[in-house]
């Protein structure tokens, strides 16, 4: 039994023995699941049973690969209910929860349509450039055994964005997802349970740290997407084993509004950049600078934008603000708050969170009069926090926009393309969205991106290189015509 769902009046402390993790449920605050992580024995048994099967995995080619993971998005469709039940209980959140389902098997179907031209984009054939007779083939061998690691943000579709591409490549992987929103594994391994050729070479498994720690001892590559902390000891711990890291970190996002933007429209994407999810995004808009001379403009149309948003409370399925996932995280939103008023900050809506029926929420929260020595500006705040810097003209925001320690994305509005795109160019971010926000997600199997500073390490995680990168390239070397013998390699040769 690897999980248990529990009564509505119980003793967790007496239930969370055997080294069994308490879930907490994010409307309620009340701990109703358990997980029961493997021990380190039990992880190098999955693990030695997918490195078993693997080899049959890559020798049966993409197209039997593509073909039962298209069986696999069949059936996440068809288990999609569950999927997306489960996954509102872990988030407090109903309509993504339910969509993510679909998103997931869409992915599915568009690598494996993608996979084959990736693959023979990559192989190539020719003759040396040096050397007349020798020629050349590119082989690819995959790293046998894939560990993924993810965070709680987004359950199901950040424990599957690394692994499908992985699959495709002849991997075999073993994905441990947050301990904090687990719930969503049991229906998603009923599905891969349904299609046997997937389940010998995809396993999922539920845990904290501790499991994760035993993965990365057993693996072959790693990717991993979470917090910057935990991304830098796991590329210590896989830098020690000689293995390659993909590590997807925090961020804190910057949207710069230009002084020829159209507000309504920028107010509008800034603040569902910011509040959707209730924040709680990789690539979240966490910082605006606007030129000051609309500064106040843009401030009351965001605010009034921003008031009219609803917490999902006491309905889960209706109004805009879930609470936060990780009742943690509503300690630290608050902290970067008051750390911003205490420092001057000015609240327009919105304020500290609240605590409903055992949940923690926060409303759409604007605040004005912010500088770079407040906490909100500089450490990623995971919440609905939009905090509003007026900018003199277009060097200082490209100054303040790079003056940070993330790089994941960003965001441009400006009068016309051209102007967002010129200034685009100047931040130093993997992704800069112009005249929206975090519009990251439209490109998952067409461009690569580099996160900056803090925000990654390891290759992109998007375009061809999501394929490619778990793939070693072997070059085959042929020579065609007589072999130089040493006398050709003689001192006085000439
Ligand atoms: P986290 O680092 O606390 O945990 C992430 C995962 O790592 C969890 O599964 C956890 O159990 C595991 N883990 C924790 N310590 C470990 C250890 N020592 N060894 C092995 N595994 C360990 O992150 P989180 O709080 O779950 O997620 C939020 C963070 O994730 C934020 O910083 C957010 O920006 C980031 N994130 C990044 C992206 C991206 O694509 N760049 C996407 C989503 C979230």
């Amino acid at each position: 039994m690897t999980s248990t769902q529990l009564p509505d009046s119980h003793d967790v402390e007496a239930m969370a023995t055997d080294g069994a993790l308490p879930v907490r449920n994010p409307r309620t605050g009340r701990v109703d699941y358990l997980i029961h992580p493997p021990d380190p024995a039990e992880i190098a048994e999955f693990c030695a049973g997918l490195r078993k099967a693997q080899p049959a995995w890559t020798a049966a080619g993409i197209g039997h690969r593509a073909a039962v993971l298209r069986r696999w998005a069949d059936a996440i469709e068809a288990n999609a209910k569950a999927i997306g039940d489960a996954e509102t209980v872990d988030t407090g959140r109903s309509r993504v929860s339910h969509e993510v389902p679909y998103m997931v098997a869409a992915s599915i179907r568009g690598w494996c349509d993608a996979a084959p031209a990736i693959l023979e984009r990559a192989r190539l054939h020719g003759v040396s450039s040096t050397s007349a007779t020798v020629r050349y083939d590119t082989e690819f061998d995959p790293y046998p055994l894939l560990g993924v690691i993810s965070p709680w943000n987004h359950p199901f579709l950040l424990s599957t964005l690394d692994a499908v591409p992985a699959l495709l490549a002849g991997c075999a992987v073993i994905v441990k997802p947050s301990e904090v929103a687990p719930r969503f594994v049991e229906p998603v391994a009923a599905g891969i349970a349904e299609v046997p050729d997937l389940a010998a070479v995809l396993h999922f498994v539920t845990g904290g740290p501790d499991t994760g720690r035993s993965i990365v001892e057993e693996v072959d590559a790693l990717c991993f997407t979470g917090s910057v902390s935990t991304g830098r000891a796991l590329a210590q711990t896989c830098a020690r084993r000689f293995i390659p890291a993909f590590l997807e970190l925090g961020g804190k996002d910057a949207a710069i509004v230009t002084a020829s933007a159209d507000l309504r429209q920028a107010a509008a994407a800034v603040l569902k950049g910011a509040v959707h999810n209730t924040g709680q995004v990789c690539f979240a808009t966490e910082r605006v600078y606007v030129d000051r001379s609309v500064h106040d403009a843009f401030v009351e149309e965001l605010t009034g934008q921003a008031r009219r948003l609803e917490l999902n409370h006491p309905d889960v399925d209706r109004g805009h603000i879930g609470p936060f996932i990780l009742g943690r995280q509503a300690d630290i939103v608050d902290a970067h708050l008051a750390d911003a008023l205490a420092r001057g900050a000015v609240l327009h809506c919105g304020g500290r969170s609240e605590t409903l029926d055992g949940g923690r929420y926060m409303r759409a929260t604007v605040l004005t009069g912010v500088d770079h020595d407040m906490k909100i500006m500089r450490e990623e705040t995971f919440g609905p926090v939009v905090p509003v810097q007026a900018y003199d003209d277009i060097d200082e925001a490209v100054r303040l926009a790079n003056d940070s320690d993330y790089g994941l994305s960003a965001a441009v509005f400006a009068g016309d393309e051209d102007e967002a795109r010129a200034i685009g160019r100047r931040v130093n971010a993997g992704a800069v969205s112009l005249m929206d926000t975090s519009l990251t997600i439209a490109i998952m199997r067409d461009v690569e991106k580099t996160s900056y500073n803090l925000s990654g390490l390891g290759g992109s995680r998007m375009g061809p290189n999501g394929m490619l990168r778990f793939l070693r390239r072997k070059a085959l070397l042929t020579r065609t015509g007589p072999v130089p013998d040493m006398d050709s390699l003689r001192e006085d040769a000439s």
